[in-house]
């Protein structure tokens, strides 16, 4: 196939300018994606080679290499991994698939300043992109494992870029970087440094399970004036002896991170790993750690993120707890771990007692990832009920960006809907700025109350702009305001909480609490005034009877002339709307 040149999409056009003009100050991290995108594709290429025993690939050796040269002022991130094929090459590299690109770009368009922009980008993440924060020119040379072919992909990240056919090229990836002249006499971005590459690989990517290795530099007076001046610095003592040819040297420990214990491991340590599994780049809000011993050994890193992804709510969300057996990479994404109402979950699960060919099919059914399951749930809950006493506003954060998804597990999780009620928090009419939670609503209510009132709707204006409100605001009865769509749906499902029913305002003729002992005098009013009012009703009855099933008096409004209401157990008009937007 002959040379063919490509346009970008106008959003990886955007994309690359803010990369290019480098909007992002810490650009170092672009090698972190670099490596991180070659040690995702050695897991690829061994799973691979397992499954397919024909697949014809070397797998002897998998590992990442980086090789600066100082002289052409070059950085190579080479890996023997799975390698890419002309049309993935094209699909993956050439255009920004994912599917949040667009509204981040809007959104970095509305951003005010700059730590606004930068955050928004560790949100959504730019991978690969992120090599033109610190190159003019990249060129990404690659064959598939299995493939003959290789292809050759080259850009400025101006315009567009080209893609050609290699005879030659060695199974794999390597990503040639051509750094940016203007970068030449900072020190800051001597990535041609092999002193700066050790730290970088130190810092964000020693956990890395493959061997990340430096290529000794061409000229050999200057690699051993290097390795002298690092000596100090090398922890690990592996400088090679001065006369020996030079070898390649290991970065990172490769030390499973999970099977350290906590005070080995600093945070930075952590959330690096979490920004590896996740492919966000900003900290998570909780680093958790679980191990079980005994006849089902296990060690698992869970981490909660600080902001929701952009597709938490699309069908395409993948979880992201990654099962290890052994320390050896098994599978992304393993749905059997944590239901789906934690998708937003990410971390490490490494078995001991697993086989390496499980596949997902027979993990739904085992009785141990059952279990394991089961606990990871819990760990999960339980953390967050102590982050709402102990680290208040992790759990603002954590509430404000996955309690729309957690209320699902109301519905989905039975065995765990009290521990999931517990950390639940909502608003309500007392208070405008504060969540409460159901514990708390039901320690302040009024003397005489029975029930946790709440309605749904659409926003908290027009819940509060509802006639319905109207008694309950008189009476001080505080009122849950639910304007969540799944609201809708999990309310029907949890009758009540401590004891007390959970009841909606709009349906039925629920009457005040408080009103239940009313005393002679007042029956006898109730009375009269239904008999003063029979005819009109009657009247109104017959008209409305189209749309109505009853017309009833009521005590409840105190400014408003009517409202409508619906039978307890019918639809509220909330979920009709709902139902009527799902086209039902
Ligand atoms: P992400 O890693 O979040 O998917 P990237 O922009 O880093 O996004 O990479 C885009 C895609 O390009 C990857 O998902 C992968 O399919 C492919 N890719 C990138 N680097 C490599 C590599 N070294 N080997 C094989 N495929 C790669
Ligand atoms: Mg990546």
């Amino acid at each position: 196939m002959p040379t063919e040149t490509f346009e970008f999409q106008v959003e990886a056009r955007q994309l690359l300018q803010m990369m290019i003009h480098s909007i992002y100050s810490n650009k170092d991290v672009f090698l972190r994606e670099l490596i991180s995108n070659a040690s995702d594709a050695l897991d690829k290429l061994r799973i691979e080679s397992l499954r397919d025993d024909s697949l014809d690939a070397d797998v002897s050796d998998l590992h990442v290499e980086i090789e600066p040269d100082r002289e052409a002022r070059t950085l190579t991130v080479r890996d023997n991994g799975i390698g890419m094929s002309r049309e993935e090459v094209v699909e993956l590299i050439g255009t920004i698939a994912k599917s949040g690109t667009a509204e981040l770009l809007s959104r970095l368009r509305e951003a005010k300043d700059e730590s606004t922009a930068e955050g928004l980008i560790g949100q959504f993440g730019v991978g690969f992109y992120s090599s033109f924060m610190v190159a003019d020119e990249v060129t990404l040379v690659t064959r598939k494992a299995g493939e003959s072919e290789g292809t050759r992909w080259s850009s400025t990240g101006e315009g567009g870029y080209t893609v050609e056919t290699v005879e030659d090229a060695p199974q794999g990836t390597a990503v040639i970087l051509r750094l940016k002249p203007e970068d030449a006499e900072d020190q800051l971005f001597d990535y041609t440094s092999p002193w700066k590459i050790r730290e970088i690989v130190k810092r964000y990517s020693d956990f890395i399970t493959w061997p990340v290795r430096m290529a000794p530099e061409a000229p050999a007076a200057e690699a051993a004036e290097d390795a002298e001046a690092a000596a100090p610095e090398g922890e690990e003592g592996e400088e090679p002896a001065a006369s020996a040819p030079p070898e390649p040297e290991t970065l990172n420990s490769m030390k499973a991170l999970w099977a350290r214990s906590r005070d080995e491991v600093s945070d930075e340590e952590y959330h690096e790993l979490y920004k590896h599994i996740s492919h966000d780049w900003t900290d998570p809000l909780e680093t958790i750690q679980l191990r079980a011993e005994g006849t089902f050994e296990y060690q698992s890193l869970l981490f909660l993120p600080a902001r929701a992804p952009h597709d938490l709510f699309s069908q395409a969300n993948r979880r992201g707890v990654q099962l290890y057996v052994k320390r050896v990479f098994i599978m992304d994404d393993c749905e059997a771990l944590v239901p789906e109402y934690l998708r937003f979950v990410k971390g490490v699960v490494d078995a001991q007692d697993l086989s390496l060919n499980v596949s997902r099919e027979i993990l739904q059914q085992d009785r141990q990832i059952q279990l394991m399951r089961r606990r990871l749930v819990k760990k999960v809950l339980s953390t967050v009920k102590e982050m709402m006493t102990k680290r208040e506003e992790n759990y603002a954060t954590f509430w404000r960006e996955f309690g729309r998804v957690v209320k699902e597990g109301l519905l989905n999780d039975p065995d765990n809907k009290d521990a999931i009620l517990k950390i639940c928090s909502f608003a309500s009419t007392r208070d405008k700025e504060r969540l409460v939670t159901l514990a708390q609503y039901v320690e302040r209510m009024k003397e005489g109350q029975k029930h946790i009132y709440y309605m749904t709707g659409e926003s908290r204006t027009a819940i509060e702009n509802s006639p319905h409100l109207e008694a309950f605001e008189a009476k001080g009865l505080e009122v849950l305001i639910l304007t969540d769509p799944v609201d809708e749906v999990w309310v029907g499902a949890v009758p009540e909480f401590e004891g007390k029913e959970l009841r909606s305002i709009a349906q039925g003729e629920a009457e005040l609490d408080g009103e239940e002992e009313e005393g002679e005098e007042a029956k006898a009013e109730k009375e009269r005034r239904r008999e003063e009012f029979a005819e009109l009703l009657t009247w109104l009855g017959e008209r409305l009877s189209d749309e109505v099933k009853e017309v009833r008096l009521t005590s409840r409004l105190t400014v408003s002339p009517a409202c409508v209401v619906t039978d307890a157990g019918d639809v509220t008009p909330a979920l009709q709307n709902l139902y009527r937007a799902m086209g039902q």
